[in-house]
C-alpha cells in the first residue's frame, strides 16, 4: 500500500472509530443529549451529562455533532436576523472595480490553498499518531489544582510527573466542554493559566482539564479528563 494511502486509511479508521462500535449501556439517547443546548433545562440535568461524557468517548462524538449543528442553526438565525454584507461586497463597494481587488482575490485564493493543505497535513500527522486512551499509567495519574481567590483568581495545575513522558501539553475545557485553552508543550508538571483564562472559568461553577503526555515514538498519552468545581454556582 502507498503511502498516501496509509495515511488516508488512518485517517478514516482512525482509533476513535472502533470505540464508537463498543456497546452503549448507559448512555444517554441523542434526544437527551440535544437537551444539553435547551436554555430551560436544569443545571442538575446538565451536570449528569457531563459527567457521562466525560467518561465515554462515544457520547463525547455524538456531542460534538451536536454542538456542530447547533451553532449552525444560531449562525443561521443570527445572518436571518440581521443580514449583512459580506467583507468582500464591503470592500466591492467601496472600491468600485478597483484592479487591485482582483489581485487580492487571487493571492487570497492562494493562501486559502495553503492553509487547508495545510491543515490536512496536520490532521493527518495527528492521526496516524497513536492516542492511547484509558492506559493504566495515565489512570493512576494524581492531578491536582491549587484555586485562590483573593485577591484575584488564580488556578494552577499539577500532576504527577510521568516516567517516559518527553513533555506534557495541558487543555482546559470550559463548563459546556469547549476547549479553552490549551499549554504550549511543557516539561515541568505544575503550570499557570493564564490570567483571562481563569477570568473566564470563574464565572461557571466548573470547568475541566486533561493532561496529553507526549512519550518517545510518537506515543500520546490522554490522561482521563478531570472535573474541578469551583466553589460556587
Ligand atoms: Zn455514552
Amino acid at each position: 500500500m502507498k503511502k498516501e494511502d496509509e495515511k488516508l486509511k488512518n485517517l478514516f479508521f482512525s482509533t476513535e472509530q472502533t470505540e464508537t462500535n463498543k456497546p452503549r449501556v448507559d448512555c444517554p439517547a441523542p434526544e437527551e443529549l440535544a437537551r444539553f443546548f435547551d436554555p430551560e433545562v436544569s443545571l442538575d440535568l446538565k451536570e449528569n451529562i457531563v459527567d457521562h461524557l466525560i467518561r465515554c468517548p462515544a457520547c463525547q462524538q455524538e456531542f460534538e455533532l451536536l454542538r456542530l449543528a447547533e451553532n449552525l442553526v444560531t449562525e443561521i438565525d443570527a445572518q436571518l436576523l440581521k443580514p449583512k454584507k459580506s467583507c468582500w461586497q464591503k470592500l466591492r463597494s467601496l472600491f468600485p472595480s478597483a484592479p487591485f481587488l482582483k489581485q487580492a482575490g487571487i493571492t487570497l485564493a492562494a493562501i486559502m490553498v495553503i492553509f487547508s493543505l495545510f491543515y490536512f497535513l496536520n490532521l493527518n500527522g495527528r492521526k496516524s499518531q497513536q492516542v492511547e486512551r484509558n492506559s493504566r499509567e495515565a489512570n493512576d495519574l494524581m492531578m491536582s489544582e491549587e484555586i485562590s481567590q483573593t485577591p484575584l483568581v488564580e488556578i494552577s495545575l499539577k500532576w504527577q510527573p510521568v516516567q517516559e513522558a518527553l513533555f506534557y501539553q495541558v487543555e482546559v475545557f470550559n463548563h459546556n466542554m469547549y476547549l479553552v485553552w490549551q499549554s504550549s508543550p511543557v516539561t515541568d508538571t505544575l503550570i499557570r493559566l493564564p490570567k483571562e483564562i481563569s477570568d473566564n472559568l470563574k464565572t461557571n461553577s466548573h470547568f475541566f482539564w486533561q493532561i496529553l503526555i507526549y512519550c518517545p515514538g510518537e506515543r500520546i498519552i490522554e490522561s482521563p479528563v478531570r472535573k474541578v468545581k469551583l466553589g460556587h454556582q
